[in-house]
């Protein structure tokens, strides 16, 4: 054995993964589902192969659920950092910040806004007939109870509005803080953020359904209307 030609080979098979993936990561356009376009307007600042975080979402989200999806850009979006966010989802196009800390983060961000592309989508089928608001307005219900029991003052009529409302996430986030929101929120809600609003109960289900597939029995615990609608839709 030529222990020489070996490290060599290795050297060279090294240099071929390397370019390889540095190709990958230069690559400027994807495709997703073989149908909707993606465009990397600035590259990402970390080494992150987005055509393997499409072969991810690929295998989890059909892409029914994405029909209302035209485009997703990648890049250094002044509007993202406006509204200090890692992602949005806008009227069928998709802007994702190239500031990702790994392909893990980005697949998070990606799979949440999925979530309310599949609002659009499926906006009648999921909120017709109320079930998941009912099931989001008696969690809002009984977090009032928590939070005015542990001092965190906030009119009940701020809790029974279903929408985003800015003085109400300022009250959640800065108010009484998501490290003990989280506390409170423990086997309410999936997440502190999923109190935010309805959509964003529905979109951090979603990403519970789609990313933690191990322990989907959580959500359906949590949440089972939620849980339920995200199922009818799959079959
Ligand atoms: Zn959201």
């Amino acid at each position: 054995m030529n222990r020489n030609l070996d490290k060599s080979q290795a050297a060279v098979a090294d240099y071929v993964t390397t370019q390889a993936k540095k190709a990958l990561i230069k690559q400027k356009e994807f495709l997703l589902h073989g149908k909707i376009h993606a465009y990397v307007k600035n590259a990402f600042t970390e080494d992150i192969d987005l055509g393997s975080v499409f072969k991810t979402i690929e295998n989890i989200i059909p892409l029914d659920f994405l029909s209302e999806v035209d485009i997703i850009y990648i890049g250094d979006f002044e509007e993202l950092k406006e509204r200090r966010v890692n992602a949005l989802y806008d009227n069928g196009a998709l802007y994702i910040s190239n500031e990702q800390s790994s392909e893990e983060d980005l697949l998070d961000d990606i799979v949440h806004e999925f979530a309310h592309a599949t609002e659009d989508t499926y906006g009648f089928e999921l909120y017709a007939d109320d079930a998941i608001e009912k099931e989001f307005l008696l969690k809002r219900r009984h977090l009032y109870d928590i939070l005015s029991a542990h001092g965190h003052e906030a009119p009940l009529q701020q809790y029974l509005h279903i929408g985003y409302r800015q003085e109400f996430d300022q009250f959640l986030y800065k108010e009484v803080g998501y490290e003990k929101l989280t506390h409170f929120t423990m086997g309410l809600f999936t997440s502190p953020y999923a109190a935010t609003s309805v959509r964003e109960y529905f979109a951090s289900g979603f990403e519970e359904y789609f990313l933690e597939s191990g322990d989907r029995t959580t959500l359906g615990r949590i949440s089972p209307a939620l849980y339920t609608k995200i199922s009818e839709l799959l079959n």
